[in-house]
């Protein structure tokens, strides 16, 4: 199969350049070295192909680059917030728009008002921000994915599903009127990019009409998503791609969205509504910390600019290449022998270090190890999710280690050709070839909270 793979091409080609900085083995060393062993703390200059993150991190076209000239920075009622509102408007079919800096301001402004303390919500996966945002206001964020997605290699098409049966115990235990929202991440990022099936958020929705629950859709990434519903669930191989994300939202009450992700832009988010009171209460605190209504944390140019992109998104061929690309990746690490999470999800390839780095033991953090290979070997800048993000201590101040050591090579947006892709195949050549030369990493220092931020390590020798 893959080898009868025909050539991936972009379906753009280069109107404007960046320039990347070639660096020797040696120099990275160094820069590794001065950097803490943390690739968060490295400078970008010293970075070949950067796969840190999706989110904000996309090329913007020359259609939106035009809008970004085109952008009314007028205060209120500008027209690129009309033009946003309409496009917003009509993918949701939500009335109320309410735009906002990026995704966890839309997160802070809705879960502070539905929140509180005792309350609980409840989510296939709550992304960390959207997990940090609730117990903020003292209330528990449970998780509740289905029992395939637990399985990293098991091969199914909708892995970031909710688990259905476990939602209805979860009410039946807490109690419908303690339950603020169920919020379904589309797709399921923290997952592995795992998508999710239409059958699944209408069966959500049937359970949140039998208990009079509020739907939330955090769908930053459901153009790939309904790139998948199309591929992969039964009778939506004739449908666009946007009617898909049309259908998936109209189930839904409310929308948040970072459109760092899908909105292919590099910093914008919102929030959208369907229902007025709980729109009053939510402008009046966007009023209060992000801004006026109709700009929110955003300048007219960013508006303009999202407005086309969330059009551009939906591209048959862009989205095509996007998720096919993300798969080139992963399927050629596979044939070469690397293990990776399977299947393959929309946004990110993700590599179990723990297998594939045997001798390295997990309290010497072998994700870590890999993060640090890739960089010395290729430039190649990634994250581990796995204990260094995630391992807590006992009381000994023994590693409780996290259930999987993973590394996140993550794609952004039209930024990178398949020959910086084959790149990185190469560079996983050099990997292979390190055998035993490999070592673990000890934590030299690190903060109480979040430390895979700003950790520092050092090799054991
Ligand atoms: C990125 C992301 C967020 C947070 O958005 P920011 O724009 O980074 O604030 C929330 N939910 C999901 C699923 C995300 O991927």
């Amino acid at each position: 199969m893959v080898n009868k793979m025909r050539t991936l091409t972009e379906p753009f080609k280069i109107k404007m350049v960046e320039p990347l900085k070639v660096t020797t083995e040696e120099y990275r060393i160094e820069a590794l070295k001065k950097a803490g062993y943390n690739t968060f703390l490295l400078s970008s200059k010293d970075v070949f192909i950067d796969l840190l993150t999706d989110s904000g991190t996309g090329a913007m076209s020359d259609r939106q680059w035009s809008g970004i000239m085109m952008g009314d920075e007028s205060y209120a009622g500008a027209r690129s917030w009309e033009h946003l509102e309409t496009v917003v408007k009509d993918l949701t079919g939500m009335p109320y728009i309410l735009p906002t800096h990026q995704g966890r301001a839309a997160e802070r402004i809705l879960y502070s008002i539905l929140g509180g303390k005792d309350k609980i919500f409840i989510s296939n996966t709550h992304f960390d921000t959207t997990r940090a945002n609730i117990e903020y206001t003292g209330a528990k964020a449970i998780d509740i994915v289905c029992e395939e997605g637990k399985d990293n290699q098991i091969d199914l098409p909708f892995k970031g599903n909710i688990d259905l049966f476990k939602l209805k115990e979860l009410i039946q235990e807490y109690g419908k009127e303690n339950i603020a929202c169920i919020i379904m991440t589309v797709t399921n990022n923290s997952s592995g990019g795992q998508p999710v099936s239409m059958e699944n958020v209408r069966e959500v929705r049937k359970i949140c009409d039998e208990h009079n629950l509020l739907l939330v859709l955090d769908a930053c990434r459901i153009a790939e998503n309904s790139y998948f519903i199309h591929h992969r669930e039964h009778g939506f191989s004739e449908r666009t791609f946007k009617s898909i994300a049309q259908e998936m939202l109209g189930l839904a009450d409310a929308f948040v969205m970072s459109a760092k992700k899908d909105g292919l832009v590099n910093m914008g988010g919102l929030l959208t509504l369907r229902d007025e009171e709980l729109s009053v209460k939510c402008k009046n605190m966007l009023i209060i910390s992000e801004g006026f209504t109709t700009y929110g944390g955003l300048s007219g140019r960013d508006m303009e600019a999202l407005a086309i992109g969330l059009e551009e998104v939906f591209d048959e061929d862009y989205l095509h290449y996007r998720i096919r690309s993300t798969a080139y990746l992963g399927e050629h690490l596979k044939a070469k022998g690397i293990p990776v999470v399977w299947p393959i999800g929309g946004h990110a390839v993700y590599i179990d270090a723990k297998k594939l780095y045997k001798n390295i033991p997990v309290n010497q953090y072998p994700g870590q190890a890999l993060v640090c290979d890739l960089y010395i070997k290729g430039g190649i800048r990634c994250v581990e999710v796995g204990s260094v993000m995630f391992g807590k201590y006992d009381e000994k101040g023994e590693l409780i280690p996290a259930p999987n050591e993973l590394v996140r090579l993550a794609i952004p947006r039209r930024v990178y050709t398949q020959s910086h892709i084959d790149y990185v195949l190469d560079i996983f050549d050099d990997i292979l070839e390190m055998e035993d030369a490999n070592t673990g990493y000890k934590i030299t220092y690190e903060p109480p909270f979040l430390r895979h931020f700003t950790a520092h390590f050092e090799p054991i020798k």
